[in-house]
């Protein structure tokens, strides 16, 4: 059981004991670096991370788990490719001020830190330059201005990096100063850390969260069903009580979960999580992700096919970012490769 006095310790414990060596990683899961395609060179320009209670979830002794995959520096990231780059979804372009991107029509999304609790190999944000652009203590007042000055923003979103790794203060902080600005109905929370660090779900961040006025929708980054223990579970049953809306988001990923069961069982899974599949990204084209890639046409099929076995519900809406476009671009099932 959690102890309400520990709890905040434990979880910044845990970050600190994240797993950043890929030999000692290796070991844990009874893996010999020498037979995977492991890249040092790799881990230096984007350094392996991962919780020990993720990788508690990773099966021993099996060089292809996709949840190992996930995470894991490869040698295949250091290569290029003429439709990859390091902005593809055109963020650079959308930054309204230090730590603020307004994109869309209603919402506008909050930079609080380059950070996460781990490193996934296909981050769209992997090469987004934090060091400018994510908003630092001092910066805060003016993307609070900001938000002030436009009274058609109505929902904020938390994003990062990973919004539950700041400290309860920083929080705070912000959430105080986001109750402010009354025009804003909705805060949105976009985390991975409830799956990949559950243990910085504690009594007192759920409190914190409380103190809001305003809608809490959060919404999680999961992309496989194994990422789902009974430490997810009891995180999001609480969620649920406290009355906030509990989404997910994947990313569909070569050799993870580009397969009609997998993605089936993931809705599944969610759902008995309490948790409300919303979209299935395309891979967004940033360098050295090249081999995550699943085509469009095999992914317009595979959400076919699970159109055909779940109900509605359960099917996540095929999306792609665009630079430029108004909103998330919505895959049309109905298009083949020839009217693409
Ligand atoms: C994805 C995204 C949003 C939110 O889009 P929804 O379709 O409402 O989930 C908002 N701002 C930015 C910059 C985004 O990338
Ligand atoms: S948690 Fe999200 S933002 Fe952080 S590395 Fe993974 S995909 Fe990127």
């Amino acid at each position: 059981m959690l102890s309400t006095q520990s709890t905040s310790q434990n979880w910044q414990q845990q970050l600190a004991r994240a797993f950043t060596d890929i030999t000692e990683l290796c070991q844990f899961l009874n893996l010999n670096p020498k037979d995977l395609p492991v890249s040092q060179q790799a881990s230096e320009k984007f350094s392996l991370r991962v919780p020990r209670s993720y990788a508690n979830r990773i099966k021993k002794n099996d060089p292809k788990d996709p949840l190992l995959l996930q995470i894991l520096p490869i040698s295949h990231e250091l290569l290029s490719d003429i439709h990859y780059n390091n902005d593809p979804v055109g963020d650079l372009n959308a930054i309204a001020g230090r730590g603020i991107i307004h994109k869309y029509h209603g919402r506008a999304l909050l930079i609080n830190t380059g950070s996460c609790a781990i490193n996934c190999r296909y981050c769209f944000r992997k090469e987004f330059p934090y060091a400018e652009q994510h908003l630092r203590r001092d910066a805060q007042s003016s993307a609070l201005d900001y938000l002030q000055k436009h009274p058609s923003i109505s929902e904020i979103i938390l994003s990062g990096g990973d919004p539950l790794i700041l400290n309860d203060a920083r929080l705070k902080q912000l959430f105080s100063a986001l109750k402010k600005i009354k025009h804003l109905k909705r805060i949105r929370i976009h985390s991975r850390v409830p799956i990949v660090l559950p243990e910085r779900i504690t009594p007192e961040l759920i409190s914190l969260l409380n103190q809001t006025d305003k809608k809490i929708i959060i919404v999680l980054h999961c992309n496989h069903p194994n990422e789902i223990d009974h430490s997810v579970q009891t995180i999001t049953k609480q969620f649920i009580q406290n009355e906030y809306t509990v989404l997910n988001q994947s990313v569909l990923l070569r050799n993870i979960n580009n397969s009609v069961e997998t993605l089936a069982q993931l809705s599944e899974t969610l759902f008995e999580a309490n948790i409300q599949p919303y979209y299935l990204h395309l891979l967004d084209k940033v360098t050295g992700t090249q081999h995550f890639n699943v085509p469009k046409e095999e992914a317009i099929r595979l959400v076919n096919a699970l159109r055909n076995i779940l109900p509605g519900y359960l099917v996540p809406q095929l999306v792609q970012e665009q630079p430029g476009k108004p909103a998330k671009t919505v895959i049309n099932l109905q298009s083949t490769p020839e009217s693409e």
